[in-house]
C-alpha cells in the first residue's frame, strides 16, 4: 500500500480530549477518530490491527473446539424480562441502550448475549448427547457506560469476542473453562501482550470460578494485588489477605465517655490515645433491591479497615436473595427526606436500634446488619454510643446483644500478608481488563428455564460458562504496553503493516527506482508492506513512521545510487546500513523465519 493513498492524517500535537498515552497515540497516528462520546471510527490501519487480533482469537478458539456464530444485536425485551435483568440493565444506572419499535415493542441493543444464546440453546440442545457445545462470536457490543473514557478502553460501542459453553455437568464445564484459560494465555501471548490472570469477582452466586486477564499498565482502571511469591493474583474487588494484627485492649469495664466533636477515627484516636484497630466503626448505607425495596444497612468494620463495595453488594445479594441495583452511603439529606432526625452521625454503634427508622417514609424500617470478621473477632473495642458526642470504651459484643455473623467485607491492601502463605506479601499493580472467563453455573439456564434431557431421561438446566475478550480494548492496551516517546511500537503479530519502505526524497530518481524495487520485492514475498511515496521532507516521513509504529523500516536515501539502504527496527531503534538485497533477506528472515 502506498502511503500517499492511505488517507494518513497524523497529528503533531497531543489532542486535548485524550488523557492517556495510548489514546493520544491512536488519535495522533490516525488510527481512530472520535464520532461522539464513547463512539469511535476505526480507520483503515486500526481496522487492520483489529482484524489481525481477531484472526489470532479465531484460530485459538477454533483450536479449542469452539464454533463461530453471529447473534443479533437487537434483543426483544421479553428475553431479558425472563432472565430478570431487563429492569437492572435499563433503569437507573443500567447500561443497556433500549428503544421502542414502530409497534411499540421494547428492544435492547445487546451489551452481552447470555439471554439470546441460552434461549437458543434451550430450543436446540435437547439431549446430553449434543453436549458440550461452545459458541463464540466477534461483534460490536453496545453499553451506555456511565463514564466512557480513554478512547477504546471504555467505549459505548466496542468490539468483543464473547463465547458461551453448555454442559451436562459441572466437571465438564470445568474442563472447558480450563481449555479457555489455556486458549486465552495463547491469544494474549501471540498478540505480544503481557497479561496476568487474576481471581475475579463472580457476583453473589458463590462458588463459581472467574478469572480476568489484566494487561499491567499504569493507566489501568483496575487495581490488582499480586503476592510477592508469584502464587496469587486477584482483582482488588475479590482479593483476600490476612489483616494486620492489632494490639488487644487490656480488659477493662465498659465505659461511656464524652467525645465532643470527635466523629472520625482520626479525631477520636488523637483525642483519646486509641489505635484505629481498637475501634469498631459503623457505616450507614442504603441498598436498593430489584423488588424496589430500599434497605438501610449498618456495616461494622475494624477501625483501620476499609469497606470493599463489591464484597458488600455480594453479601447483600446473598442475604436478601435479590440482585442489588444500587448500594451507597446514606447522608444527612437522605435522612431529612425520610423524616429521620435521631441518627447521630459519627457516633453510631453496631447496636443502633431499628426504632430510629420508625418514621422512614420509603425505607424498610429495620436495618440489615453486616459485619466484617476483623470487627467480630475483637474481644474488646471502642465504638459509638448512639448518642451525639458519646462513645463507649472497652465494649464487647456481649454488651451489644451479641455479635452479628462475621464475613469478609474488607479491602485487601498492598503490604498485607497473604492467606496462602503468611510469609508472602501483597503488591499492588494497575491493570487493564482485556478478558474474563467465568463459570456461570446454572444461573441463566435456570432463570430462562432452558433444559436438556440427562442420561437418566430427566430434564435438567445446562451448566454454562462464558468467556469474553475486549478486542478493541485489547488493541489499545497493546499500545499502552508498547510505545516510546516517538510513538507506537506495535507487536509484530498485530501491527497494521509489517514493514514500511521510506523513500527519503522522491525527487531523486535513484531513490525512487530502488524504493519501488524493494517495495515490489517485499510484496512479492507476501509481506504486508507500506511504501512512503509522499512528497514530504524525509524528517516528516521518519516521524510518521515512528508514530504509526510499523515494526520494520527500510529507508532508501542518499546511498540508493550505490544500492544501499538503512534497515531500522522500531522496537529498539537499531539501525544498520546494508546492500538492499541483504536488507531484504534480513527482513524476510525476521518476518518469515
Ligand atoms: P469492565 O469491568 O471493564 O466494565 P466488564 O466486566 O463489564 O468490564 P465483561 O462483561 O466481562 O466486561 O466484558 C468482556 C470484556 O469486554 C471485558 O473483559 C473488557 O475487555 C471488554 N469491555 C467491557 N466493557 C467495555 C467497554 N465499555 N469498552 C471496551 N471494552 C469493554
Ligand atoms: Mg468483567
Amino acid at each position: 500500500m502506498r502511503v500517499s493513498r492511505l488517507m494518513l492524517v497524523t497529528l503533531r500535537d497531543v489532542p486535548a480530549e485524550a488523557e492517556i498515552t495510548s489514546h493520544q497515540l491512536l488519535l495522533r497516528g490516525g488510527f481512530i477518530r472520535r464520532v461522539g462520546s464513547g463512539i469511535y471510527a476505526y480507520l483503515p490501519m486500526m481496522w487492520k490491527v483489529l482484524q489481525r487480533i481477531t484472526t489470532i482469537i479465531r484460530e485459538e478458539m477454533n483450536r479449542a473446539g469452539a464454533l463461530e456464530t453471529l447473534l443479533p444485536q437487537l434483543h426483544p425485551s421479553e428475553l431479558w424480562q425472563r432472565s430478570g435483568r431487563w429492569q437492572g440493565y435499563t433503569a437507573g444506572e443500567g447500561i443497556m441502550f433500549h428503544l421502542e419499535d414502530r409497534q411499540g415493542r421494547e428492544l435492547g441493543l445487546g451489551p452481552t448475549h447470555e439471554e439470546v444464546i441460552t434461549s437458543l440453546a434451550g430450543e436446540m440442545l435437547r439431549s446430553y448427547r449434543q453436549l458440550p457445545v461452545n459458541l463464540y462470536q466477534v461483534q460490536t457490543k453496545f453499553r451506555d457506560e456511565i463514564r466512557p473514557r480513554f478512547g477504546l478502553m471504555r467505549g459505548r460501542e466496542f468490539i468483543m469476542k464473547d463465547a458461551y459453553s453448555f454442559h451436562a455437568d459441572e466437571t465438564d464445564l470445568q474442563a472447558t473453562y480450563s481449555a479457555m484459560d489455556r486458549a486465552y494465555r495463547r491469544i494474549f501471548d501471540r498478540c505480544g501482550l503481557e497479561a496476568v490472570p487474576v481471581d475475579a469477582d463472580s457476583g453473589a452466586i458463590g462458588g463459581a470460578a472467574s478469572q480476568e486477564f489484566m494487561v499491567t499498565a499504569e493507566a489501568g482502571e483496575d487495581l490488582i494485588l499480586i503476592s510477592d511469591d508469584g502464587a496469587y493474583a486477584a482483582n482488588q474487588e475479590k482479593a483476600v489477605s490476612l489483616p494486620d494484627a492489632v494490639a488487644p485492649l487490656t480488659a477493662a469495664p465498659l465505659n461511656c465517655l464524652e467525645t465532643p466533636g470527635q466523629s472520625t477515627i482520626e479525631e477520636l484516636c488523637s483525642a483519646q490515645g486509641w489505635q484505629p484497630g481498637q475501634l469498631v466503626k459503623v457505616l450507614l448505607l442504603l441498598a436498593v433491591l430489584e423488588d424496589g425495596q430500599q434497605q438501610p444497612m449498618l456495616v461494622s468494620l475494624r477501625g483501620d479497615q476499609e469497606l470493599n463495595d463489591v464484597k458488600l453488594v455480594n453479601a447483600v445479594g446473598r442475604r436478601t436473595e435479590q440482585s442489588v441495583l444500587d448500594c451507597r452511603p446514606i447522608n444527612a439529606d437522605d435522612l431529612q427526606r425520610q423524616g429521620i432526625d435521631n441518627i447521630p452521625f459519627g457516633f453510631i454503634g453496631p447496636d443502633l436500634a431499628d426504632e430510629v427508622l420508625a418514621s422512614a417514609s420509603s425505607w424498610t424500617r429495620s436495618f440489615l446488619r453486616l459485619a466484617d470478621t476483623t470487627a467480630t473477632e475483637l474481644e474488646q473495642f471502642h465504638c459509638g454510643a448512639n448518642a451525639e458526642d458519646q462513645h463507649r470504651s472497652h465494649c464487647s459484643w456481649g454488651d451489644l446483644g451479641g455479635a452479628p455473623e462475621g464475613e469478609d467485607l474488607r479491602k485487601a491492601r498492598a503490604g498485607e500478608r497473604c492467606v496462602h502463605n503468611p510469609d508472602a506479601r501483597l503488591q499492588e499493580k494497575r491493570g487493564i481488563e482485556v478478558g474474563h472467563i467465568f463459570q456461570l453455573g446454572r444461573k441463566y439456564s435456570q432463570a430462562l428455564d432452558c433444559c436438556f434431557t440427562n442420561e437418566n431421561g430427566r430434564d435438567e438446566p445446562f451448566w454454562m460458562g462464558c468467556y469474553g475478550i475486549g478486542v478493541s480494548r485489547l488493541a489499545q492496551a497493546a499500545v499502552e504496553q508498547h510505545h516510546d516517546d516517538a510513538g507506537i511500537r506495535w507487536p509484530a503479530a498485530i501491527a497494521p503493516y509489517e514493514a514500511i519502505v521510506v523513500i527519503a526524497n522522491i525527487q531523486d530518481e535513484a531513490q525512487t527506482r530502488l524504493g519501488e524495487t524493494v517495495y515490489a520485492t517485499l510484496q512479492q514475498a507476501g509481506i504486508d508492506v507500506l511504501l512512503d511515496d509522499r512528497k514530504e521532507r524525509a524528517g516528516v516521513k521518519f516521524k510518521d513512521a515512528d508514530l504509526i509504529g510499523i515494526p520494520w523500516r527500510l529507508v532508501v536515501g542518499r546511498d540508493a545510487a550505490a544500492g544501499s539502504v538503512e534497515l531500522v527496527q522500531r522496537s529498539n531503534r537499531e539501525m544498520r546500513k546494508l546492500p538492499h538485497g541483504e536488507a531484504i533477506d534480513e527482513l524476510l528472515q525476521a518476518l518469515r523465519p
